[in-house]
């Protein structure tokens, strides 16, 4: 299953440093990692050319003998993103206020750093210059381990660990009506991302053929109650279930 996780900190707090360190350590580590980083700026396109048909369609791909990308003229939301992305783990840098993942915080050692723990902080690391005490004491009362700026191996280990992403489709079919109270959950470890009935797999019913189209949540209820009832019967086991009628 995908694994993402948030780097989040204010301007200036090392978050780009902590991220390319983590994306080298958990590639040595075997995985395929991406990066997915927030800007508040216009995005450079790597070309002149490129720039010219940017501006008479909305979307344009380009490949060279060492690079590829697409490059669309609208902001798009990170679950627009991510299946583009060849990874197992994806590092998100930035989108503080996404809440359907764990993050980790990038702390400055000033007071506004506590604002940045939202129930889905998994670690946090140090200020670069320490400011003694503040750090610390803000840490114990929000309980997240904090680590040093250089135990990138550290916290390579929680993302491997911890790390997962939800839907962000607010379904309820968990029983929560958001996808942040679960995550939240999980992070506290009272929950599982097995929980979310979303990234199940699917559940297709077909008449005459045509599959018939279910939200999430519908889609749970049919797969529960079948499951519920097979269960029950002498020689059932976990597989592939097809019902005919
Ligand atoms: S079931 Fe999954 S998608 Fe639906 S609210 Fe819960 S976590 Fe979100």
């Amino acid at each position: 299953m995908l694994k993402v996780i948030g780097v989040v900190g204010y301007k200036n707090s090392g978050k780009t440093t902590l991220t390319r360190a983590l994306a080298r350590e958990l590639t040595a580590r075997g995985h395929e990692v991406a990066v997915i980083k927030h800007s508040f700026h216009h995005l450079d396109l790597p070309g002149k050319d490129t720039t010219v048909l940017a501006e008479a369609v909305g979307q344009v791909g380009f490949i060279s003998p060492q690079e590829s990308g697409v490059f669309w003229k609208k902001s798009l939301s990170l679950e627009n993103i991510i299946p583009y992305l060849q990874a197992d783990i994806v590092l998100v840098e930035g989108f503080k206020a996404e809440k359907t993942f764990p993050k980790i915080v990038c702390l400055r050692g000033e007071p506004d750093d506590r604002d940045l723990f939202d129930g889905l902080t998994i670690c946090a690391v140090e200020p670069a210059d320490q400011v003694e005490g503040m750090a610390l004491s803000s840490f114990e009362r929000l309980r997240a381990p904090l680590l040093g700026r250089d135990e990138v191996a550290r916290v390579a280990d929680l993302v491997e660990a911890k790390a997962f992403k939800l839907p962000n489709l607010d379904c309820g079919g968990c029983g929560h009506e958001r996808c942040y109270d679960m995550a939240c959950e999980i992070v506290a470890g009272s929950g599982s991302v097995d929980d979310c009935i979303s990234l199940q797999p699917a559940t297709e019913v077909r008449i005459d053929g045509q599959l018939m189209p279910m939200n999430p949540f519908v889609s749970g209820i049919v797969r529960g109650t079948i499951l519920g009832m097979l269960s029950s019967l002498k020689g059932f086991k976990k597989g592939k279930i097809e019902i005919s009628i």
